[in-house]
């Protein structure tokens, strides 16, 4: 693999720093380009540094690209384990096939994910709730402005301490359940991690913020009814004794996370389903008491509880952190950070 070395490197954040989150960047990236007829090519770790393109290139118009988000952890015997990357490469190439975008080899970019790894291994923080952050990223740079697949791509890894997504850590958020904006229609784009989703969701989010919430509690576009997630998270509601999720019906997103959970509450015998989950359902369960807890889950927030939630004008209070969101985020950063034995083989060691 080619490497391209930097003159200067970068200053790193002190140790016990507050990282936030995707604000620290590491001194390289993983490149790699495609054009058709050629194929991927020339993958390459260059210093991350501000790259020229031409200001037609198809993503700056039209948005055709995908990325993903991972984590790699320090181990107590030194070594780095990424959680799960066979996951989240595989879901790259579906994401990448809903936008008309030649696969990535999972195989090349998990091996140049691993060698920048190796490279950037000093910049992995050690502190509680502290992780090295994996932003892969498929993006068009055709410079044409027809509305076409591109013909050629650029492929790249950024790598980036961060500290807990959300300030507050474990603290319960509060959301606004969105009865008139929506994120994505079954048949659009909400299974593919891609970049219009993204640029969709900020209105009904700034809004939320503005009336002294943290994120939008996503409703289903054609009913405006049943759930479908929390922020980019993946939503989790305990109802009656039970965990339920909504099913994976076309407009959420596959979350890594997500899946992580059902095989932990399944191994541990908690009673959990997939299914439809109207905001009815949520809003009764709390005015009854029979919906004990709901939490979001996702790679940047591994569990993030939900402490409340606004719908038309109501506000209805769910508690505190409950005990099975505290167990998940127990079990998954035990896992993650080789405190707990990894039973299910979701640690790649590097
Ligand atoms: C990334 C993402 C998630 C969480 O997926 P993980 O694989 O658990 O990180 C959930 N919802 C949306 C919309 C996302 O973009």
């Amino acid at each position: 693999m080619e490497r391209i070395e930097r003159k200067v490197l970068k200053e790193k954040p002190a140790a016990g720093a507050e990282l936030g989150f995707g604000k620290y960047f590491t001194d390289y990236l993983f490149t790699m380009r495609y054009e058709s007829g050629r194929g991927w090519h020339s993958p390459r770790i260059e210093p991350n540094e501000p790259l020229a393109f031409d200001l037609a290139s198809s993503v700056f118009h039209y948005g055709q690209g995908v990325f993903e988000g991972m984590k790699a952890f320090l181990q107590p015997d030194g070594s780095v384990a990424i959680f799960r990357p066979e996951e989240n490469w595989a879901r790259m190439e579906r994401s990448c096939e809903r936008l008309c975008i030649p696969p990535v080899p999972a195989d090349l970019a998990e091996e140049g994910l691993e060698e920048l790894i190796r490279l950037e291994r000093d910049w992995i923080p050690r502190g509680e709730g502290t992780a090295l952050y994996i932003r892969p990223a498929v993006v068009a740079t055709r410079p044409a402005l027809g509305v076409h697949a591109s013909d050629r791509y650029l492929f790249f890894i950024l790598l980036s301490p961060v500290g807990n997504y959300y300030a507050r850590g474990l603290a319960p958020t509060r959301l606004v359940a969105e009865d008139t904006f929506v994120r994505c229609p079954i048949g659009g784009t909400g299974e593919a991690k891609c970049l219009g989703n993204y640029a969709v969701s900020l209105k009904a989010g700034e809004l939320a913020e503005k009336a002294g919430y943290d994120q939008v509690l996503w409703l289903d576009a054609a009913e405006h009814r049943y759930i479908e997630e929390a922020g980019s998270m993946n939503a989790f509601f305990v109802l009656g004794g039970e965990v339920v999720t909504p099913a994976l019906v076309g407009s959420i997103l596959h979350g890594v996370t997500r899946k992580s959970c059902l095989t932990l509450l399944r191994e541990k015998g908690i009673p959990v389903s997939e299914r439809r989950i109207s905001i009815e359902e949520v809003t009764a369960g709390a005015e009854s008491g029979a919906l004990t807890e709901a939490f979001g889950t996702g790679t940047a927030a591994v569990v993030s509880p939900i402490g409340d939630i606004r719908y038309r004008g109501k506000d209805y209070a769910i508690g505190g952190t409950g005990e099975i969101a505290r167990m998940l985020y127990g079990e998954l950063t035990g896992i993650q950070r080789g405190r707990l034995p990894d039973r299910f083989g979701w640690l790649r060691k590097i």
